[in-house]
């Protein structure tokens, strides 16, 4: 097999001009909004008076991850692929990269080998220029907080309360904590302030859970971005700032219309944050690509644990969605680390690791089955250096618990490589399931909700909050935000909360050290451990490999 890069696999394909595939999808051209030849923005209020095809949703999810991605992404590319291939009308509902990753550790995230979206260098890079809106948004709103403490201070803000940060769309570690306001009095007020990576921005997340402009409007108006001195929330909507916000989102509110390598529609929408937000793509995009396919493709970042449980728990509950099929993405090198082999070794065969890891495949599985009632398929994403015996492994395991499993190779030879998969989909999203249940409800007690979380979903016994976050569990109660749903920002590599504790753990407690309230999204994070909303780049990040020649040719970029 060759070993072409992904932008070389990338470059050898020519995009289908967006129109074509609009047409393919049932976008009809009004609605349609062209970025240059293959990208385009869909006006959804066009889309209104077609008749509603009930797509199923099939979601992508996966056990949990070692540090280089299981390809939660890439499968699902493969998968919508995969469905195309054996003549399903199938379409993709993917986030939007963010630049941070890109030139840092990770890379973009529009898939891999022979599973790609399409142009990989325009949604990698700037895009549609969603992200530089949202940034926009997010700046507008940190600048009139502080110009309305510059221009007497009306509503009373205690400045030492501002938790609303300024963003910038790079890993830039320098940028985390700073003075500014410095300069004397024409210069602002001085003040400790902050940066956060722009997919961490409450707003990505509004803009990602928000209906239509008028919901927008409305959650833009509730966000809490600091407090007065008598302890009461100052919103975005008290600073008069929720008009200007959703007119600077007005055409990043539409959905990006792409392709795959292989020519299946791709709407790729809204990034935001797996750990601070609800980690997927915009639900207007989603449900339109529902309204569009037969067979919506849709991710969910991180593990099963916190990617599917947000999905399910905040997005498909605010949205009224529910996934007709979940795949749970499993590969052999992510069983043997929870097997005990150390990070280096995870190419050497090992099929006993293997099995001694696949407890954690098991409880995400029965997490999703038994909490929730799902449909439910195992789909193992194929390595070049998986040998039989391992994949054996898994196949006998899932056969033995009566559990869907298919092998995918679609890095290797895309939607081809997943059709006995995407069979095993269309058949099992087919299938009735259990009613619609949640892991938790949202009339008990920020505490109680923790707990629930804690022992259904991660196997262990309680949450632990610490006493400020007990303090701040109090506080949002008595101000009424207590019934909205929680964020857990949790480390993705352990059921815990410590990223070394790999397998399927129990006997332990999950320590809350702070709580966050995300009013206009409509969630309330909670943090267990360190969890960074402004990445840094690496010694040695992605960027220094990237570079383009004369003819704009670009390389470096995975
Ligand atoms: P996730 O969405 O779960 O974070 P990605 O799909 O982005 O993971 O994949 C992470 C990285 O692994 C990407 O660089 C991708 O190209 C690569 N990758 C995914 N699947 C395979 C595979 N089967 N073989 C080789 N590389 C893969
Ligand atoms: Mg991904």
């Amino acid at each position: 097999m060759t070993h072409l890069t992904d932008i070389e696999i990338a470059q050898q394909v020519t995009p289908k001009p967006i129109n074509e595939i609009a047409q393919k999808a049932g976008v009809p051209e009004d609605a349609l909004d062209l970025y240059g030849s293959y990208k385009a923005k869909i006006d959804v209020r066009a889309l209104q008076d077609q008749p509603a095809s009930k797509g199923k949703l099939i979601l992508v999810t996966a056990i949990s991850p070692t540090p280089a991605g299981e390809g939660k992404t890439t499968m699902s590319v493969g998968l919508a692929d995969g469905l195309s291939y054996i003549g399903e009308k199938a379409m993709l509902a993917l986030r939007e990269p963010s630049l941070g990753p890109v030139f840092g550790v990770k890379g973009g995230a529009a898939g891999g080998g022979y599973a790609q979206v399409i142009p990989m260098e325009d949604i990698n890079l700037h895009f549609t220029g969603d992200l530089h809106a949202i940034g926009a948004a997010n700046n507008l709103l940190a600048a009139m907080i502080d110009n309305h403490i510059h221009h007497g201070n009306a509503l009373n803000i205690d400045t030492r309360s501002i938790s609303w940060k300024r963003v910038v769309d790079m890993n830039d570690r320098q940028l985390r904590q700073i003075v500014d306001g410095l300069g004397g009095a024409t210069n602002g007020v001085p003040r400790e302030d902050g940066y956060d990576i722009t997919v961490a921005s409450e707003i990505m997340a509004v803009l990602c859970l928000a209906e239509d402009l008028k919901d927008l409007k409305e959650r833009l108006s509730s966000m809490v971005v600091a407090y007065n001195f008598d302890k009461q929330p100052i919103t975005a909507g008290d600073l008069k700032a929720a008009g200007a916000l959703a007119t600077l989102l007005k055409e990043a509110i539409k959905p990006n219309l792409v392709q795959t390598l292989e020519q299946t529609p791709a709407l790729i929408h809204g990034g935001p944050f797996a750990n601070i937000a609800h980690g997927c793509n915009s639900v207007v995009a989603t449900k339109t690509a529902m309204h569009l396919a037969d067979y919506t493709v849709t991710e969910a970042g991180f593990g099963a644990d916190l990617g599917a449980e947000k999905f399910l728990d905040i997005k498909g509950r605010m949205a009224g969605i529910r996934p007709d099929a979940v795949v749970v993405v499993a590969t052999v090198r992510a069983l043997k680390m929870h097997g005990g082999v150390k990070k280096t070794d995870l190419k050497e065969p090992n099929p006993q690791a293997v099995k001694d890891g696949l407890p954690n495949l098991m409880r995400h599985v029965d997490n999703l089955r038994q909490v929730y009632g799902l449909n439910v398929v195992v789909g193992i994403n194929q390595f070049t250096f998986d040998t039989q015996e391992e994949l054996d492994v898994v196949l006998q395991a899932c056969a033995e618990k009566d559990i869907p499993v298919e092998v995918a190779d679609v890095w290797g030879e895309g939607g081809k490589g997943a059709s006995d998969l995407a069979k095993r989909v269309v058949e099992l999203a087919n299938q009735p399931q259990e009613e619609v249940r949640y892991a938790y409800d949202l009339d008990t007690t920020i505490q109680e909700k923790l707990d629930t979380l804690v022992s259904r979903i991660y196997g262990g016994n309680n949450a632990k909050l610490l006493l400020a976050a007990r303090r701040q569990a109090r506080q949002l109660e008595e101000l009424g935000y207590g019934n909205l749903p929680i964020c857990v920002a949790k480390t993705q590599y352990s059921f815990t909360d410590q990223a070394g504790r790999v397998g399927a753990p129990t006997d332990f407690d999950v320590t809350i050290r702070e709580l966050r309230l995300s009013a206009g999204a409509g969630f309330i994070v909670a943090l267990a451990g360190n969890i960074m909303t402004m990445p840094g780049l690496p010694k040695q990040p992605a960027a220094e490999s990237i570079d383009i020649d004369v003819e704009g040719n670009i390389t470096g970029l995975f």
